[in-house]
């Protein structure tokens, strides 16, 4: 597998320059079996190692991560636990019907309240608060839009912590003339994602899982019955697989049939100096919720808990190359900085102090899938795109349902096995992300030239 060197990771991502001195396990040396082999050290693998071997103590069970735990997604997001399933409730009832969109609420759901609940009853040092969140309108068919999907989960019923914010009240909180209206999730919370995946890390060893960092997993290969990892130092022989690899699945050598489930593309974010009492006072923002705008090339902000604003996305990139050195856009970073100031031009001297990207998991239909390879042996899980850091702690304790071929509620869950379409081959593949990608941003153009922002936002 091609990543970016480590050390970029560790001085751009603030998570993870602010985590300081981390000391990985050992890597992989000789040759081992186990019942279990997870590849990926991340949300995903690492709430199954944990979920499993909290099922099974008498079982064996081993984490093999290419780089550190945390170094894909799960260490370096936004860090916002929150509801979405997909992209929007009418695209996914649009694709899946009501039925599915309800389920798919419920589960999301259940995935914020199962992450507050580890969090809390395990005293993770996350920096976990649950402040709720508001998805934000800037411009009136932005509002329109928001004011339909309000009204669509009315009509679901499941808007259970949802209220609708209008103009007046959000000038009561916040100090800017910028939105029109919000919906107001009240159950989102924020965490910080470095320090959380590897209390998850110390959760899933202090089960008894064995984790091996800097251990990339160079083939795999299904030698008379069993699975065969290979590493640099050394090979793991399992009975079960579990491929959780996320935005880095395609480069997988050994399961071809992964490689067009989904596809990598990256999204960026930056983080302020931390702002003074002043700054924070001329704002607003006392409640400290995190916030999303409803554009369909999102942006998302929150604070940290030493009184810093992170925000990212505004558009993302569809690298076309292979390899995963695609960490840095200069080009989203100025963007996201100008849109803050956009937003909140009282914080104009406040300076950007890290920047920096990874890639997401992006399935044809946007909608995540856990597969079986032919048998239970071989379970993967994709297509989370920017809203996985729920759904992939619940996706674990699903994972393990499988593994241990347990039918449960969750094991039941519709996006088990679904029909999923693959991407087609290079280069239609690449022509249907462009045009996505453009799709996508003249919508947002059309939608806000007229609320004086200018091209460069678009
Ligand atoms: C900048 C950014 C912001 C985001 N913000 C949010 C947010 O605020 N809220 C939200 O819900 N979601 C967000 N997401 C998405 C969320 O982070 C992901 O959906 C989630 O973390 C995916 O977790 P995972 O464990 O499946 O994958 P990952 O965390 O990507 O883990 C996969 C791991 O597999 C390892 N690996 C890959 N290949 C191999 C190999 N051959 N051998 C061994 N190991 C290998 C990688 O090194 C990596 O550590 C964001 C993503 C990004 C990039």
């Amino acid at each position: 597998m091609t990543i970016g060197p480590l050390s970029q990771y560790e001085e751009t991502s603030f998570w993870a320059h602010s985590y300081g001195q981390y000391s990985p396990n050992a890597p992989l040396a000789g040759d081992r079996s186990v019942d279990v082999a997870i590849i990926g050290g991340g949300f995903t693998g690492l709430s199954t190692a944990l979920e499993f071997k909290r099922d099974n103590p008498g079982a064996t069970v081993a984490v093999l991560e290419a780089a550190v735990v945390g170094y894909g997604a799960s260490g370096r997001n936004g860090g916002f636990n929150m509801k979405l399933f997909g992209l929007e409730p009418e695209i996914t009832k649009l694709r899946w019907g009501r039925q599915r969109t309800i389920d798919a609420h419920r589960y999301a759901l259940r995935a914020v309240r199962w992450v507050k609940d580890l969090i809390e009853q395990n005293q993770l040092d996350s920096d976990y608060r649950h402040t709720g969140m508001l998805r934000v309108s800037y411009s009136p068919s932005q509002l329109q839009r928001l004011e339909h999907t309000h009204h669509l989960m009315r009509d679901l019923g499941i808007d259970g912590d949802i209220s609708f914010f209008t103009r007046e009240q959000l000038r009561g909180e916040f100090r800017t003339d910028r939105y029109l209206g919000a919906i107001y999730e009240r159950e989102t919370g924020i965490l910080n994602p470095c320090k959380h995946v590897r209390e998850l890390k110390r959760l899933a060893v202090t089960a008894g899982v064995d984790v091996y960092e800097q251990s990339p997993v160079d083939l795999i290969s299904r030698p008379a019955g069993k699975i065969r990892l290979q590493t640099r130092g050394g090979t793991l022989t399992a009975a079960k697989l579990v491929v959780a690899t996320n935005a880095y699945t395609s480069a997988l050598q050994g399961l071809p049939r992964l490689r067009s489930r989904q596809l990598p593309m990256w999204t960026f974010q930056v983080v302020t100096a931390p702002l003074s009492a002043a700054q924070w006072e001329s704002i607003g923002w006392n409640n400290q919720q995190s916030f999303e705008d409803n554009r369909q090339l999102v942006h998302y902000f929150r604070p940290t808990v030493d009184g810093r604003i992170t925000m990212g996305g505004g558009d993302i990139t569809t690298p076309s190359g292979k390899g995963f050195d695609h960490d840095s856009e200069p080009r989203i970073w100025a963007h996201c900085e100008e849109h803050l100031k956009w937003i909140f031009p009282q914080l104009r001297d406040v300076p950007i102090q890290y920047r920096w990207g990874g890639p997401v998991s992006v399935n044809v239909d946007m909608t995540p899938e856990i597969g079986l390879l032919g048998d239970d042996r071989v379970i993967y899980s994709t297509g989370c795109i920017g809203h996985g850091v729920s759904l992939t702690h619940l996706n674990g304790r699903l994972i393990a349902d499988l593994l241990g071929g347990r039918k449960t509620e969750l094991s039941d869950f519709w996006i088990v096995n679904r029909k999923a379409v693959p991407w087609p081959p290079e280069p239609l593949s690449f022509i249907g992300r462009h045009v996505l990608h453009k799709g996508l941003q003249l919508w947002d153009y059309l939608e806000e030239r007229k609320i004086g922002r200018d091209q460069r936002h678009g």
